[in-house]
Formats: structure tokens, C-alpha cells, sequence
């Protein structure tokens, strides 16, 4: 991992060098309203921070030992309790109310996949970050073309760019869907991580620069890696956690032999080329160095896949939160150097939730894995014998054993009826299930605002509800009961509820010289746009925001603007 960061250094070092020769003469500092003196300059640069699946769980259990870039930003202005606050808490939906100000019922974003079946391609479920409209193309992994279409709301750098054509925004992700729902439409440079280094939309070509980080990518992933040594508070965390199979998670050190991509996303290293990727791109850029604000957004996708991987405890996840506080720590010492003004925003797009088998243990015995039988395709095969209804292709479709399922368009009035009543008693009497709620009931409701920590399930699930996108009725499972049926390699454990262990995330805001405070109430992931907004004194339409400008003043003042 250290040697891909000095890989990846000395790469924008030569780049730093190159690009500082035609640095621009510093301007002038842009004169202050006299009514406004209260509100501090604006930065140069924004750099937007997400850490998928960085529960507010996580931040708390890990503060305590954050030396690095972590302990930087919980120096800064800190809401530990900041809320991913609809019931999709998926990855796509999460990022896209980071930068947009807008609930998942406004962004479109309603999860990750759901299905269309109005589509004429065989395959009607869709990715959120797809185009199914291309010829040839499926939602599975590697087979659709990147998009942005779904999202239906513009991101903070399309309003600074449209405000300021010479901003420049950067977009780097560990997945596509995280660079793509935080980057938005406008974006200058937009990267993700895959087998092949760096890739963005079909036909986007790489630049000279891009080329030569995609090959460090590559590079790192082609090395073998011994495992990582373990530090005294990761030992007291490595038990083994029996998973089936012969197999344990929960002593891990990130061994990995050469060319092991899954291996790399699921490891310290990865969160490390992004960063050192983003990094170089600033410098290649000169982000920060106009009389304009820029923004530099990077999705650090490590975290999650650890912790699908291998649980939320144990020494996987240990070992991630102390390798990522101290690569953000690397990141932003070279920030410093490159003498540039800027504000960092950390959060996350949802939290996250250990394996059963591991909370079982750990004092929380209900904890459980979801019943296959709720899952669309088995739910149809039974419903079809009972009710007697012969109809090509499955009654119901749906994505996953909870969340949005779709009924059959072959169905006849009467029939459609039939199944719908039959499936919402089958689930709703299942002992695994907290509730069903049918669409029409959400369509029918306001979307929620004021405190998230008491909104009703209903209203949860009505945050990221959509009309047309969302399923014909809608699936909350029991708190503690892990929507992966069975245990494997790779995959044991997630998030995508509606509860706050899935809801809370920090949000973490730092600038140098910036006066610290605390705010313990809930606020929501939805008040970052309007927040930096403010910082930078950009003008926004607040009508039909879902988020409100939180003052990163402390006492007196605000980097608000004036209601
Ligand atoms: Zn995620």
C-alpha cells in the first residue's frame, strides 16, 4: 500500500513540478460585502470525501485510535450523528443525496437496481447508473453502459459550473456509481477503479496523464501483497467468526496474491490509488490554484467492501479504519504542501451491519439471516401453483428478499388484484418481516423533513420512493435480520435498511484554522450541498432542496447566507 502511494507520489510530483511552472499569478482576495463581513472567504478548492459504508457505528468505535487524516477532520466540525435518512440505504441512493441536496424521492435514485418493465430488453431490471436504452447492454456487472440519466437532479458542480464556466470539477471513485451521483453531468474528469485502471463512460478517452495512473492501478494490482502486520487494538479484534464451509472471517490481514482485483477493491489499497489518484489529478488540474472554487470529489470504496467481505468487526475492518485514517493523513499532507485553501467534507453514503453469525456472539442473539423464501422469484413459483395463474415469466419481480417488488404487466386486472393481495398477506404474516407497504399508500404521502430520527418506516421508505421507478408495494424487513440468505465467501454481511444502524453516518467538515464544535443532533447528508453552498457563497435554489445550510461558524457569525 505504501509503495503504491510512493508510486502514485512520485508521479504527481513530476506533475506538480510541470504544472507549478504556469501557475497563475495569485489574485487578488475577492472584496467582502460589508454586510457579509461576518462570513468567512470562501475556499479555493471543496474536496468532497465518501467512505461507503462508514456508519456513524464505525466512527464511533474507531475515534478513539484515528492519529492520521481521521483525527484531522474530527478536529474540525463534527455531526456524528448525520442521516442517510430514507429506507433505501444503498449505495447509488446514498451518493446521490451527497451533492444534490435532495432526498432519493427527488434524485430519482430510488436503490441501487430495480426494475422497468415497460424495457423492450431482455433484461428489465436496471442499474442506476446505466443506460438501458444502449443496444446489447444488461444490468449485470461489465455488461451495461455507464450513465448518468437516472439521476434527475443537477450536483454541486454542475451549479458551480453553470454559476462559474471556469470551475473545475473532479470525480474519482472506487465505483462508478459513487464517481457518477456525486460527480453529476458537468464533470471535467470522472474515474473509476476496474480491472483495466481507471474507466469512465464508453467512449470517454483517457488523457496521457489518466493513462499513466490507470497503468500504477494496474501495476498494484499485478504485485502480490503479504499480509499486513497487525497493531496491538486490530490483535484484540482478530477472532475467527465461523462462516460455513470451512471457512472464517475476522483474523484477515489483506494477503492477496498478484492480480487479484476483488482482492485490491477489498482491501487498504484501493481506498489508497483513489486517493493518490485524485491527488494527482488536483495537482495536473492546478484545482484550487484560479480565482474560482473547484471541487474535487473521491468515492473511497474500500471500507464497504470490507465490510460486505468480511464483517464490520474483526480484524478486516480494523486494519481498514487505521490504514484509511492514515492514507487521508498522507493525502492531506500533500494538500498542505500544495499550498492551496481548501475545505474537506467527509461522509458516507450508508452504515453498515456486522454478519449474524458474529452479532450472534457478541450479545446480540436475535440477529439472523433472511428467509430465501421471501425473495420475488421464490414468492411467484408458490403463488402461481396457490392461486392457480399461468402466465409467462415470474408474477413478481424484485431485486433482493425486501425493497421495491414490481407485479407482472401480463397480468389481467383481475389477477393483478389476486397476486397482490395474496403476496402483501404472505409477507406481511412472515415473522421476519417488520411491514409492506403498497405504493400508492407512499405516493400519496409528502415527502418527510425535520428530525429523521423520528420518522415512521413510512416515511423512511417514502424518502427514497419514486412513482414509476418504485415498486408496486414496498418491504421492510426486522431490525438485525441480514437480507443475505446464506453466508459465502465474499459476502456476508450488508446494509440496505431502514434502520439507523444502516441510516447514521458522520459528517465531518474541516478547514485550516477553522474553529472546532461539536453538534450531536441529527442532521442529514441532504444539508451538505446547501452547507458548502454557503461556505463558498454560491446562490442556490432552496425551494425544492430537502437539505438546510448548517452554520460551520462557531459562535458568532455563519457561512450561511442570510434567510
Ligand atoms: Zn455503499
Amino acid at each position: 500500500m505504501r509503495t503504491l502511494i510512493s508510486a502514485f507520489a512520485l508521479l504527481a510530483c513530476s506533475v506538480t513540478a510541470s504544472a507549478q511552472q504556469s501557475l497563475p499569478t495569485p489574485q487578488p482576495m475577492t472584496a467582502v460585502p460589508v454586510a457579509e463581513a461576518a462570513r468567512p472567504a470562501p475556499p479555493r478548492l471543496i474536496i468532497v470525501l465518501s467512505v461507503d459504508q462508514f456508519s456513524a457505528d464505525l466512527f464511533t468505535e474507531y475515534r478513539g485510535l484515528f492519529t492520521g487524516g481521521l483525527a484531522r477532520l474530527a478536529g474540525g466540525v463534527v455531526f456524528p450523528q448525520g442521516y442517510q435518512a430514507h429506507g433505501a440505504t444503498e449505495t447509488c441512493p446514498g451518493h446521490s443525496t451527497i451533492l444534490t441536496g435532495s432526498l432519493p424521492a427527488r434524485t430519482g435514485i430510488i436503490a441501487n437496481n430495480w426494475y422497468d418493465l415497460s424495457l423492450t430488453r431482455e433484461d428489465r431490471r436496471v442499474y442506476c447508473s446505466e443506460d438501458p436504452s444502449v443496444e446489447g447492454t444488461s444490468s449485470a456487472s461489465g455488461r451495461y453502459a455507464p450513465s448518468i440519466n437516472y439521476l434527475l437532479t443537477p450536483t454541486l458542480g454542475d451549479l458551480m459550473k453553470t454559476a462559474d464556466p471556469r470551475t473545475r470539477v473532479v470525480s474519482v471513485a472506487g465505483k462508478d456509481r459513487a464517481a457518477i451521483m456525486m460527480g453529476g453531468r458537468a464533470a471535467d474528469e470522472l474515474w473509476w477503479l476496474s480491472p483495466t485502471g481507471l474507466s469512465s463512460y464508453r467512449g470517454r478517452e483517457a488523457s496521457p496523464h489518466v493513462a499513466r495512473i490507470s497503468a500504477a492501478v494496474v501495476a498494484a494490482v499485478g504485485t502480490a501483497r503479504p499480509a499486513l502486520d497487525l497493531p496491538q487494538q486490530c490483535a484484540a479484534r482478530s477472532r475467527a467468526v465461523d462462516i460455513g464451509g470451512g471457512h472464517s472471517v475476522g483474523t484477515g490481514r489483506f494477503e492477496r496474491p498478484a492480480g487479484n482485483f476483488r482482492g485490491f477493491m477489498a482491501s487498504p489499497e484501493a481506498d489508497g490509488a483513489v486517493l493518490a489518484a485524485g491527488a494527482s489529478l488536483r495537482s495536473v488540474h492546478q484545482l484550487g490554484q484560479g480565482p474560482q472554487t473547484d471541487l474535487l470529489i473521491l468515492g473511497l470504496s474500500a471500507t464497504d467492501y470490507v465490510g460486505h467481505t468480511y464483517g464490520t468487526e474483526g480484524s478486516e475492518m480494523c486494519l481498514q479504519m487505521l490504514a484509511l485514517d492514515r492514507e487521508l493523513g498522507d493525502f492531506f499532507t500533500r494538500m498542505d504542501a500544495s499550498g492551496v485553501d481548501y475545505a474537506v467534507m467527509l461522509t458516507a453514503d450508508h452504515g453498515g451491519h456486522d454478519l449474524p453469525e458474529r452479532n450472534q456472539q457478541n450479545a446480540a442473539p436475535s440477529a439472523t439471516r433472511v428467509d430465501r423464501g421471501l425473495d420475488a422469484s421464490a414468492l411467484s413459483t408458490r403463488l402461481k401453483a396457490e392461486l392457480g395463474i399461468t402466465i409467462d415469466g415470474p408474477l413478481l419481480y424484485g431485486d433482493a428478499p425486501f425493497g421495491d417488488y414490481y407485479l407482472s404487466r401480463s397480468l389481467s386486472a383481475a389477477d393483478r388484484a389476486r397476486v397482490l393481495s395474496a403476496a402483501t398477506q404472505i409477507i406481511a404474516a412472515h415473522p421476519q418481516v417488520d411491514r409492506v407497504v403498497p405504493g400508492a399508500t407512499l405516493a400519496a404521502m409528502p415527502i418527510p423533513h425535520g428530525n429523521p430520527e423520528q420518522w415512521s418506516v413510512e416515511q423512511r421508505l417514502r424518502a427514497s420512493y419514486m412513482a414509476g421507478r418504485s415498486g408496486d408495494f414496498l418491504v421492510a424487513l426486522k431490525a438485525r435480520v441480514t437480507p443475505i440468505p446464506e453466508t459465502g465467501v465474499g459476502y456476508v454481511a450488508t446494509h440496505g435498511s431502514v434502520w439507523d444502524y444502516d441510516r447514521r453516518v458522520p459528517m465531518l467538515f474541516w478547514r485550516a484554522g477553522m474553529r472546532s464544535f461539536e453538534q450531536p443532533n441529527p442532521v442529514m447528508t441532504v444539508d451538505i450541498l446547501p452547507t458548502l453552498a454557503g461556505l463558498i457563497g454560491l446562490p442556490i435554489e432552496t425551494r425544492n432542496l430537502d437539505g438546510r445550510c448548517l452554520d460551520l461558524v462557531a459562535g458568532e457569525g455563519t457561512s450561511c447566507p442570510a434567510p
